[in-house]
């Protein structure tokens, strides 16, 4: 497991290497989730090995013409957050004054980087990408990202490089990642709740502060608050900002049980947010969603609740019983709610059925709505077991699992949320052969 970045000046091939890598699996969720995803984050995996994959030029703006400090920014903020880092050049152009900026930056690095000349698709040009030597980082990689050529031998030696999964730990606390926009307010909800100013909190996006992990007992209960806000660069434009919150957002997300995603009610449940959630659910942790500076909202009455609910949730379809809570870390209103709102989607993640219990409850209802014939074949559901992992998963045994087709899937997630309190967690079914 681990943070992969890709950096690169324009052009070189990034996004093609990038989708390549992720493409089967973004295919997938599209399909189940319906949604527009972000292009820049994906899952990957090799030889049993997962890994987060960042095309950090996707979050450069106006990324054919990019100035080179844009890309020392990306660099540097790629090393900083990322385990291994694929630097991506250009066989067709050979090396450029901007690649040799990049491998200046790189050279010191004590992160397993790896050289990744593309376009690479006949003998010329293998001879051709000698000159990238040239650059003073050792081996390089030849790829051609269109065909696919030479990504294998590459992702051998990546996943080797990455570090172990970690194990979990029984006695490690619960962590719970505040994450979200910059200046959703994640800082000052996390003052809020400790109750003095651990941090200087200011209106001016780019404040230096430290990462943090907060200690936090309450309810009897005790977890980890994991602040994204915390390191930050002085003097950035906005854009930097919010593709360093999504770095530290990924980090976060991984290592966490429960995200707290925090969104300013002025700004809504726009894109960046939509990214941040998918994130979340993509890597199947709990999920609530903190509606922040309510304060600020004018002439407030029931319906605008309803109303701002709604449209939340016609966004994360058809993962829709995510818990929302409107507060205000000005105010410290509903802060404790939030709280004990992330306490409960925990104790769901980790709730774990008996066999009996599932099989009682399903069993009778699948009865009355059984899964479509196919081809004239009668498909049948022997029985259910959630399965030992850390996060909600059901296999259903069944006589013929290829048939079983999404919609009767989505029915028989709908049909757990609904027996079994699964609010605010991403849960997964699976149908296998009996
Ligand atoms: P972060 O980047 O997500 O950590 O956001 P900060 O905690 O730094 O907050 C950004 C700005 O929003 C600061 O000026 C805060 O004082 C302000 N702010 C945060 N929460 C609230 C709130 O609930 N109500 C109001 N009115 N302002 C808030």
């Amino acid at each position: 497991s681990g943070i992969v970045a890709i950096v690169g000046r324009p052009n070189v091939g990034k996004s093609t290497f990038f989708n390549r890598l992720i493409k089967r699996r973004e295919a997938i969720v599209d399909a189940v989730s319906g949604v527009t995803r972000d292009r820049h984050y994906g899952k990957s995996d090799w030889n049993g090995v997962e890994f987060s994959l960042i095309d950090t030029g996707g979050y450069v703006v106006g990324s054919d013409d990019v100035f080179e400090a844009e890309i020392d920014k990306q660099v540097e903020l790629a090393i900083d957050e990322a385990d291994a880092i694929l630097f991506m050049v250009d066989v067709e152009s050979g090396i450029t004054g901007m690649d040799e900026d990049v491998a200046n930056l790189l050279r010191k690095v004590d992160k397993p980087v790896f050289l990744v000349v593309n376009k690479v698709d006949n003998a010329k040009r293998a001879a051709d990408a000698v000159e990238f030597y040239g650059l003073g980082l050792g081996e390089y990689y030849t790829v051609a990202s269109m065909s696919g050529s030479g990504t294998g031998e590459l992702l051998d030696d990546l996943v080797k490089a990455l570090p172990e999964k970690e194990d979990v730990v029984e006695e490690e606390l619960p962590r719970f990642a505040v994450v979200g926009r910059p200046n959703a307010g994640k800082s000052s909800f996390i003052n809020a709740l400790i109750g003095e100013d651990r941090y200087i909190v200011t209106d001016i996006a780019g404040t230096t502060r430290d990462a943090i992990d907060t200690k936090y007992n309450r309810f009897g209960f005790e977890f980890n608050l994991v602040d994204t806000a915390g390191i930050r660069r002085k003097s950035k434009v906005k854009e930097d900002l919010e593709f360093y919150s999504v770095m530290r957002s990924v980090r976060a997300i991984e290592h966490c049980d429960v995200c707290l995603l925090v969104l300013d009610a002025n700004r809504g449940f726009d894109g960046q947010v939509q990214n941040i959630f998918w994130l979340a659910e993509r890597n199947r942790k709990g999920i609530v969603i903190l509606v922040n500076k309510w304060d600020l909202i004018d002439n407030k009455t029931s319906n605008s609740i309803k109303e701002f609910e709604r449209e939340i949730r016609r966004e994360i379809e058809p993962f829709v019983d995510v818990p929302i809570v409107f507060i205000s870390a000005l105010t410290k209103q509903r802060i404790f709610k939030a709280i004990e709102t992330a306490v409960e989607v925990y104790n769901n993640r980790a709730k774990k059925i008996k066999t009996s219990v599932l099989n009682d409850t399903l069993l009778p209802i699948i009865e009355q709505n059984p899964p479509p014939a196919y081809k004239g074949k009668y498909i049948k559901i022997k029985y259910i077991t959630q399965l030992p992992t850390p996060q909600p998963q059901f296999a259903f045994f069944c006589n013929l699992p290829q048939y079983l087709k999404e919609p009767y899937r989505r029915f028989l997630e709908n049909q757990l949320r609904k027996q079994f309190d699964f609010n605010g967690v991403p849960i997964s079914v699976y149908f296998r052969k009996k």
